[in-house]
């Protein structure tokens, strides 16, 4: 099973467990805005996640393209 690090916590999470993992269990994101945002961003980030399930993306890539949308506020 393919593992990305949450780019809030630094754990480490399947990548079917993402969307969840914002939604409820990041103990980094501080405030139901937060997670909201979160969330929406998510939902781009899912592009990316099909392109990396089609071997379009490496992990590594895809690792920098959570991070880079991810950690921008
Ligand atoms: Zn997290």
């Amino acid at each position: 099973m393919t593992e990305i690090k949450c780019p809030h916590c630094r754990s480490s999470l399947a990548l079917d467990r993402i969307g969840v993992h914002f939604q409820k269990f990041c103990s980094a994101i501080p405030t139901d805005t937060a997670r909201e945002a979160s969330l929406k961003k998510y939902n781009q980030f899912y592009t990316q996640l099909q392109s990396h399930s089609r071997g379009e993306m490496t992990t590594e890539e895809l690792q920098n393209e959570a991070n880079k949308l991810f950690l921008v506020r």
